[in-house]
């Protein structure tokens, strides 16, 4: 099947862990992927050899999020080629830890740009298509960090609360023209984002005893893209074990 007879879909990061996890499962719900990341092309091919060893179809499209020209270019080139994209994920997300009162000024810059200013560099001009296509799905990955206070996040926190809040506004603006405007909002999941966290506290907060698997954020993510989910907007949805309810 090509291009022309799916939905075009444009996931950011997902060269590696959740992102990659919704690149592949979008893929199987009969997507053609455009594979986003930033730096690391070598697991970017992985995503796209998974998808086509599934029998799916997708190409790497790498550029930085927290760029608002890079996006705009990126995303105009896409609707060059494909003339649609019908789904986008927000995914990429970085963490830069530190206590506010030795928090460096990049570090907040750096996490805001790329976790928050980035909704606004890839959304705005593939929503502003999708309105005129009268159909689309948009879902940004958030955390329990923006719904809950965690030592050590304020820029995380901030940047994922701040998703919550422009996701809530854009569904309303968009309500109107078939597109839905959800957030999935994650608390622990296996990825290289949690390495370096200890597995014992973790493991104590946590509820359900046991970390999230990135397919069972991206089985949430395909279902908010679905037709069955044409009523859902404005929505939050949490992947969490219980750490917050
Ligand atoms: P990850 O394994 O560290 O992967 C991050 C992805 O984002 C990579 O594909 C990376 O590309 C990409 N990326 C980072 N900065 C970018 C930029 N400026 N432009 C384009 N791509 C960029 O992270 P993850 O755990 O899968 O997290 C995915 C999302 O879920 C993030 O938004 C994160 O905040 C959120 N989240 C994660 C958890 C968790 O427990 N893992 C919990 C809640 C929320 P490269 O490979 O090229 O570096």
């Amino acid at each position: 099947m090509n291009s022309a007879t799916k939905k075009v879909a444009l996931v950011t990061g997902a060269s590696r862990g959740i992102g990659r996890a919704v690149a592949v499962a979008l893929s199987s719900a009969n997507s053609h992927l455009l594979i986003n990341y930033r730096n690391r092309e070598d697991e970017a091919q992985q995503t796209l050899a998974e998808i086509e060893r599934n029998g799916g179809s997708g190409e790497l499209c790498p550029f930085d999020v927290s760029d608002v020209s890079a996006s705009a270019q990126a995303v105009a080139k896409i609707l060059q080629s494909h003339k649609r994209i019908d789904i986008l994920v927000n995914n990429a997300g970085i963490r830069q830890e530190s206590l506010m009162v030795f928090m460096q000024p990049e570090q907040w810059t750096q996490v805001v740009a790329t976790n928050l200013n980035s909704f606004f560099n890839v959304t705005q001009p593939v929503a502003k298509q999708m309105a005129f296509n009268r159909w689309g799905r948009i879902v940004t990955i958030a955390s329990t960090s923006g719904q809950t206070g965690v030592t050590g996040q304020t820029n995380y926190s901030a940047a994922k609360a701040g998703v919550i809040g422009a996701s809530k506004s854009l569904a309303c603006e968009l309500a109107k023209r078939n597109v839905t405007v959800n957030v999935l909002a994650p608390g622990f999941i296996e990825t290289d984002m949690t390495a370096d966290l200890s597995r014992e506290q973790l493991l104590a907060q946590i509820p359900a005893g046991r970390l999230g698997k990135p397919e069972e954020v991206a089985a949430a993510a395909v279902f908010l893209c679905s037709d069955a989910a044409a009523y859902i907007t404005g929505a939050v949805l949490n992947i969490n074990g219980g750490v917050y309810t």
